[in-house]
C-alpha cells in the first residue's frame, strides 16, 4: 500500500502567498494557556488571485518531507517560497479554485511547528538507522513501576521546539487586521490556545529498561506518525490500471499529512536518501545505484557540469596547466584536456 505514490493534488494560489501580520494569534482547540504570535500566511490578494494551479507533490518530489524539515524557521521568505511552489500546509483541497471564497490563512507558528516535529523525527529515523545509540540515548528515560504505575516504562523527552512549543492547526487571530476583515467578510471567532506536554510515554509491548534504544526510538516514531495522521485518514478503493485488480490507496487530505506519509513510506520502506550536490535538495535514492547517484535530476547533472566546464576554462586562461586543474578540481585529466579542447573550439 506505501509502495505507491500519493495521488494528492495540492492547489496552489496562482498569484502566491504572503505574510501578513496576526496581532496575536490563539489556537482553534479549546487548551487554555497559551497566547501565540506571528503572521499569517494567506493568499496574495491581487488580481486573479482565486486561480489555483493544481499539482502533485509526491509525483514531483518523493523526498519533499526532507526539503521541508530543512527550511529555515528564522527565515519566513524561505517558508514562502515552499508555499508558493506547494501551497498550504493544511488545507488541502478545500477551496479548490475560489481562494478567495472563504478563509484561508495559516498561522506561522504552525508552520514552524510542522517542520520542527518533521525535522526531530527524521532526526531520530536517522539515528536510528546509523544506529548511533549514544545520541539517542539523552532522549529516552526508563521509569521504573512505582505508585499508579504498576509497570515500568519509556519515555522520549523532545528535542527542542518539540511538543513543548506552539501547536496550532489552524490558528485564529484575536483580532483580523482590517484588509483581511474586508476580503473575508464574517470570519471566525477567535479561539483558545494550549500547550502539549514535552515528554512523551513510548506505548510498547512489555518493556524493560535494558530494550534496545532503536527499538524504543521505533516504538516512539510509529506512535508520532499514528498521533499526528492517524486520525483522518481518506482511503481509496479502485482498480490498478496495470493490473486491473483492486487495490486500496491512502490519500493524504492535506500538504503537510502527505510530508507525514512520505516520511512513513521512509520508515516501512527503509529509503535511503541524498542531497543533490548541485541544488542541495533531497532526492530518494533508487536501490540500485546507491553509490553512484549525486544528483537529484539530469537538469541539475547538466548544470553542474556547465559549472565546473566554466571554471576549468576560468583556470586555463588564468595560466594553470591541465595537471594542476585535474589535482584542483578533483578530475581525471583526460577529461580536463577534452573540456579545453571543446571551449577552445566554441571560441574560435
Ligand atoms: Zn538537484
Amino acid at each position: 500500500m506505501f509502495d505507491d505514490q500519493f495521488d494528492y493534488v495540492a492547489h496552489v494560489s496562482a498569484a502566491g502567498y504572503e505574510w501578513i501580520p496576526g496581532e496575536s494569534f490563539r489556537r482553534e482547540s479549546a487548551d487554555p494557556g497559551e497566547h501565540v504570535t506571528g503572521n499569517l500566511l494567506v493568499p496574495r490578494l491581487s488580481a486573479g488571485s482565486e486561480v489555483a494551479r493544481a499539482i502533485q507533490p509526491d509525483h514531483q518530489d518523493p523526498a519533499l518531507f526532507r526539503d521541508f524539515a530543512d527550511l529555515d524557521t528564522s527565515d519566513p521568505d524561505s517558508l514562502l517560497a515552499f508555499a508558493n511552489q506547494y501551497g498550504f500546509l493544511e488545507h488541502g483541497e478545500r477551496g479548490r479554485t475560489e481562494m478567495r471564497a472563504e478563509l484561508r490563512a495559516e498561522a506561522f507558528a504552525d508552520w514552524v511547528w510542522h517542520i520542527d516535529a518533521l525535522r526531530c523525527v527524521i532526526r531520530v529515523h536517522d539515528l536510528v538507522q546509523e544506529g548511533d545509540l549514544a545520541a539517542l540515548a539523552p532522549s529516552m528515560t526508563w521509569q521504573p513501576a512505582g505508585p499508579g504505575r504498576p509497570n515500568g516504562r519509556w519515555v522520549f523527552h523532545g528535542y527542542p521546539g518539540w511538543w513543548g512549543g506552539h501547536r496550532s492547526v489552524f490558528t485564529m487571530p484575536s483580532e483580523w487586521p482590517a484588509d483581511l476583515l474586508s476580503a473575508y467578510p464574517g470570519l471566525p471567532p477567535p479561539q483558545q490556545p494550549g500547550l502539549r506536554p514535552s515528554s512523551y510515554p513510548v506505548t510498547m509491548d512489555s518493556p524493560t529498561p535494558g530494550d534496545d534504544l532503536r527499538l524504543v526510538a521505533r516504538a516512539w516514531l510509529y506512535q508520532v506518525v499514528t498521533d499526528t495522521i492517524g486520525h483522518s485518514v481518506n482511503v481509496r478503493l479502485n482498480a490498478d490500471r496495470a493490473t486491473g485488480k483492486a487495490r486500496l490507496r491512502v490519500i493524504p487530505s492535506s500538504l503537510c499529512q502527505l510530508l507525514w506519509f512520505q516520511f512513513s513510506r521512509a520508515l516501512i520502506a527503509g529509503k535511503d536518501y541524498r542531497r543533490c550536490k548541485e541544488c542541495r535538495g533531497w532526492f530518494e535514492l533508487p536501490p540500485r545505484e546507491r553509490d553512484r547517484k549525486v544528483f537529484c535530476s539530469p537538469a541539475c547533472k547538466v548544470k553542474d557540469q556547465r559549472t565546473r566546464k566554466a571554471r576549468v576554462a576560468e583556470l586555463r586562461t588564468g595560466g594553470r596547466t591541465p595537471k594542476q586543474i585535474a589535482d584542483a578540481m578533483g578530475m581525471d585529466i583526460e577529461t580536463v584536456r577534452a573540456w579545453i579542447k571543446s571551449t577552445q573550439a566554441k571560441g574560435k
